[in-house]
């Protein structure tokens, strides 16, 4: 429900690979290939499909180029099913799987821009297809290719209805992709004779080459954003109605305004808001207030203005649709009414420290939307300085709406019994800390926590009564910690907390303080149960393996003196 239009289009698509890649169930899958990773799998690829509504095939392929697993999704009905294993095919000689295997680990493939081909023959009504694809490595090893088809009629359709701008895509040798007349496009495949010669025939080969203002428009390679070898370029006319309506007679700032536009509907694999930032900074007279006269703008990007009094001036449609307010209940308020609440303060404190001294700040947000549901932004917030470039007058948000990507990422971060993060979060953030450390010296303590004698509560009640043992010692921990520790599983009854920016006085005392909270704590059947703990500070000398040991030891200390008690740095 929180998606713009826009979004569905191909900057997600990279994501959505990406998503895929990262998900511990999809890992789960490559390396143990079994009936049931498997199910797992095809539905997360379901769930894939369902929220990227242009996708309609995405499929891995195993080493061999042999499809393991494939959706489809049908034209009419827009149904996606699983295609039965019997009908998988043997993909290894086409020109994708091969190209593919060919680049990078880490990199995407893109395939030309072209008309889908069934049986043979070109598909009708025509169906613009583009592929990406990307080599799926896991710790060094390949196990194939993640590859999914996107169909680019809509997005086609969007830029050819342009408001603003005559828009055409060009092919390398001068052929229409995309042309304002829908029956002049894709010449290299119809031969209906129609290309950017024939269209002026003044026009030379010099010219359809420059990447700068001449007589015909504005000629823009897009070749980071389709990164094919098609060497597509954009050709943009303004249309004379809208020159009138141009606040300034600077044609080239008319011309970038498009270009911002253009950017936004069609940033295929790029963070949208890093080229649009970078343009708006580079044309720095370029003012949000001007830029919302732009329709496409409004009703597509996610922005806001907000003045130094730290209350909104502006909001962008696309900005209510997402959050549910309407524009009169937004303006005048403070840009808090969106915080979810979950998200440590340090971060709108990092924000406005940056943006108030004139930098630009990028980072990801969640929010609340006027019912309360959770979205997740990613947002550039851009000082508007003064002409003289001396004071900052207000400040401008640019976001994309990652929501999708967040749900996927949480559930990969997720540990699935006691809902605390998992394993490789704990990773992941102990290596984000130990460079804090290394670079900033910001300190941080790790406590790791072992249940007393939990063997004997599955001997004695069952694997189950087990279970839910774990799940409430972790509602003990999680209630008990600051939102910015770190809380997770570390792996069958040992947990580790990661205290940022605590030392060993402070970690201590916190373990303490669980240590007798568990056990005063009565459990549901097991009635009472004890933690053995172990806490340490990192020290300039440490790596994450002589930390870890280091609280290992104290741990195994604890145990060996009698359990229920907390060993830290200070006692040992
Ligand atoms: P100690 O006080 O020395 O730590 O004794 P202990 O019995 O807790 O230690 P040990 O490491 O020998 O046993 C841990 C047990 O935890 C063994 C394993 O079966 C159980 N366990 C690990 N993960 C789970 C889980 O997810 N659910 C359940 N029910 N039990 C688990
Ligand atoms: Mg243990
Ligand atoms: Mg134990």
């Amino acid at each position: 429900m929180i998606k713009t239009k826009i979004n569905n289009y191909l900057h997600k698509v990279e994501n959505a690979l990406l998503a895929i890649q990262k998900n511990d169930l999809f890992i789960d899958y490559i390396q143990n290939q079994d009936q049931n990773s498997k199910n797992i799998v095809q539905n997360l690829f379901i769930n894939s499909m369902y929220n990227n509504e242009n996708f309609f095939q995405l499929r891995f392929l195993d080493k061999n180029g042999i499809e393991k697993i494939r959706l489809d999704r049908k034209r009419h009905t827009n149904n996606i099913f699983v295609v039965k294993d019997e009908k998988l095919q043997d993909k290894s000689k086409r020109y994708y799987f091969t190209e593919t295997l060919n680049s990078k680990s880490g990199e995407y493939w893109h395939s030309k821009l072209d008309l889908n081909v069934e049986n043979g023959e070109i598909e009708k009504p025509l169906k613009p297809t583009y592929r990406i694809s990307t080599n799926v490595y896991y710790k060094g090893k390949f196990y194939g290719i993640l590859i999914v088809n996107v169909e680019m009629t809509k997005l086609l359709t969007a830029l050819r209805n342009n408001n603003q701008f005559l828009v055409y895509l060009i092919d390398n040798e001068g052929n229409f992709i995309l042309n304002p007349n829908q029956n002049k496009e894709w010449g290299k495949y119809l031969n209906n004779g129609h290309t950017v010669f024939s269209e002026f025939p003044d026009i030379s080969e010099d010219a359809f080459s420059s990447n700068t203002f001449n007589e015909f428009g504005y000629i823009f390679p897009l070749k980071d954003t389709f990164t094919n070898n098609e060497n597509i370029r954009l050709l943009l006319k303004v249309k004379d109605e809208y020159l009138k309506n141009v606040k300034t007679d600077n044609i080239s700032y008319a011309y970038t305004l498009g270009i911002i536009i253009l950017l936004i509907s069609l940033p295929i694999g790029l963070i949208i808001s890093y080229p649009v930032s970078k343009i708006y900074m580079t044309t720095n007279k370029l003012y949000s207030e001007n830029l919302r006269y732009i329709d496409t703008i409004d009703k597509y990007v996610i922005t806001m203005t907000v003045g130094t009094d730290k209350k909104i001036t502006d909001v962008s449609s696309a900005l209510c649709n997402v959050s549910g307010y309407k524009k009169e209940e937004l303006i005048g308020e403070k840009p808090s009414i969106f915080k979810s609440g979950e998200m440590d303060d340090k971060v709108y404190k990092d924000l406005w420290s940056k943006i108030t001294n004139g930098f630009v700040w990028s980072g990801d947000l969640q929010n609340k939307t006027k019912d309360g549901s959770v979205y997740w932004l990613k947002t550039n917030i851009l000082p508007n300085l003064s002409f003289d470039n001396k004071v900052v007058e207000s400040y401008t948000s640019l976001s994309e709406d990652i929501t999708d990507k967040k749900q996927i990422e949480i559930i990969s971060q997720t540990d699935k019994l006691t809902q605390l993060y998992n394993r490789l979060k704990l990773d992941e953030s102990l290596e984000n800390e130990m460079n804090r450390f290394t670079r900033h010296n910001d300190i941080f303590s790790i406590i790791l926590i072992d249940m007393d004698k939990f063997k004997s509560v599955n001997d004695n009640y069952g694997h189950q009564v087990g279970d839910s043992v774990l799940i409430e010692l972790s509602e003990i921990l999680k209630k008990h910690s600051r939102k910015i520790d770190i809380v997770g599983r570390w792996g069958g009854e040992e947990f580790m907390i990661i205290c940022i920016n605590t030392d060993i006085k402070g970690a201590t005392h916190f373990a303490e303080n669980l240590r007798t909270l568990v056990e005063e704590y009565k459990f549901d059947v097991v009635k009472h149960k004890t933690i053995s703990v172990g806490v340490t500070e990192v020290k300039r000398t440490d790596n994450i393996e002589t930390l870890i040991k280091r609280v290992d030891e104290y741990l195994y200390e604890a145990k060996e003196n009698g359990r229920n008690k907390v060993i830290s740095d200070l006692e040992s």
